[in-house]
């Protein structure tokens, strides 16, 4: 048996370790110290525009803590409604039940198959009419793809609605120069092992507002009031970014250019290689558009062959696929949340697949790869 093929898997650059070594060598094994600091410095240089010098960043042990303490610092509480992106990792979603809140689904549309700007201003109106007013928007950038943030940001801004902006899969993704993870007024990044830069597990909070992110490194190290002794005035969280993390993080951003340039390489290959399959539909950047392309995505349109019998050959010769995501309101745990859409999501989890996009995949790897589609569609 050949060895594994993984969807995405870590790639370290090399100097990950110097920096790990670096934190046990000066006893900072705890969540704080130089490299949780340097790494948000790097994240908010990364994230700058030239317009732009207000970017803070809070490093947190995941994305879903990020989200969690964006919710919180937004003020979302009990009982009240939050509008996201259907078609997500469920962690995009789950933080809005851990406040007690419901949240409301949109669907996606279809030339980014993130969050539709339709949908989503005819649920603010619903909403509203019912008595309602959702108190946060949570758009998702689906595998590096920029949804439509234009759009989204003036349907918030007129309706004077704060965006949650979830950028996990899309740090290093632009529309027109202006990144993901610099829209919302509280924008979220993950560096889970699968994502495109890692710390192993980890995340950030971005803010424009150096008062938010202040809040997320005091919520997130237990909300501790200055005082000599433990003294609180809010409730906490254990939701710090580790030194040694942070640490591998500080050698993952030296490369984070380099690994957007070989993801969008794989994109561009998946292209070409399989130019001559009609019914391998993939989902291109829009004009303005710059996807990362954390993972090449494809429709699969054919009459015969499911999307489903494709993932099963691959899996047989041991290569990992995956479907897209399965839309949150298809989910059995969020079944009774509101829905506002048209199917597009719910096609897309249907016909779509996740081909493998490691930015550490081999020549050989590929022609294992194509040579199997092949085989599927000949
Ligand atoms: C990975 C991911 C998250 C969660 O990040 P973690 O660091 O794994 O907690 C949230 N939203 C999306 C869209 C993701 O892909």
């Amino acid at each position: 048996m050949h060895s594994k093929i993984w969807l995405s898997s870590p790639h370290m650059g090399g100097n990950e370790r110097k920096f790990v070594n670096e934190a046990f060598d000066t006893n900072w094994v705890a969540p704080l110290g130089p490299h949780v600091n340097g790494l948000e410095k790097d994240i908010a240089r990364f994230l700058l525009a030239e317009n732009e010098n207000n970017i803070h960043v809070a490093a947190l042990s995941s994305g879903t803590a990020a989200i969690h303490l964006g919710l919180i610092l937004l003020d979302v509480k009990p009982g009240d409604e939050v509008i996201c992106q259907s078609m997500t990792f469920s962690a995009s979603a789950n933080p809005i039940a851990y406040q007690g809140a419901t949240p409301v689904f949109i669907d996606s549309e279809s030339d980014t198959w993130n969050m539709s700007p339709e949908f989503l201003e005819k649920a603010i109106k619903d909403r509203v009419a019912k008595g309602k007013k959702p108190k946060a928007i949570i758009p998702v950038h689906l595998y590096g793809m920029p949804a439509k943030m234009n759009e989204i940001m003036a349907i918030a801004n007129q309706y004077e609605i704060p965006v949650l902006e979830d950028a996990a899969e899309a740090l290093g993704s632009h529309i027109n120069g202006k990144k993901c993870g610099t829209y919302g007024v509280i924008s979220v990044l993950s560096f889970n092992g699968n994502k495109i830069i890692t710390t192993s597990g980890g995340g950030a909070m971005v803010a424009h507002q150096p008062e938010l992110a202040e809040k997320a490194r005091f919520l997130s190290t237990q909300a501790r009031d200055a005082a000599p002794h433990y003294q609180h005035s809010h409730i906490g969280y254990n939701y710090r970014m580790s030194n040694i993390c942070a640490g591998i993080g500080r050698g993952q951003m030296e490369v984070l250019q380099e690994r957007v340039s070989q993801r969008r390489a794989n994109f561009e290959w998946y292209n070409k290689a399989l130019a001559d399959i009609d019914a391998i539909q993939f989902l291109k950047d829009p004009e303005g558009y710059y996807s990362n392309h954390w993972l090449t995505t494809a429709l699969i349109k054919h009459p015969a062959i499911t999307r489903e019998m494709l993932r099963l050959a691959l899996d047989k010769v041991n290569i990992e696929s995956r479907p897209l995501w399965k839309p949150m309101h298809c989910q059995p745990v969020f079944k009774d949340a509101p829905f506002y859409g048209d199917g597009t999501a719910e096609n897309l989890f249907k016909d779509g697949l996740c081909l493998p996009s490691g930015s550490n995949l081999t020549d050989e790897e590929r022609d294992r790869i194509l040579k199997e589609i092949k085989t599927v569609f000949s």
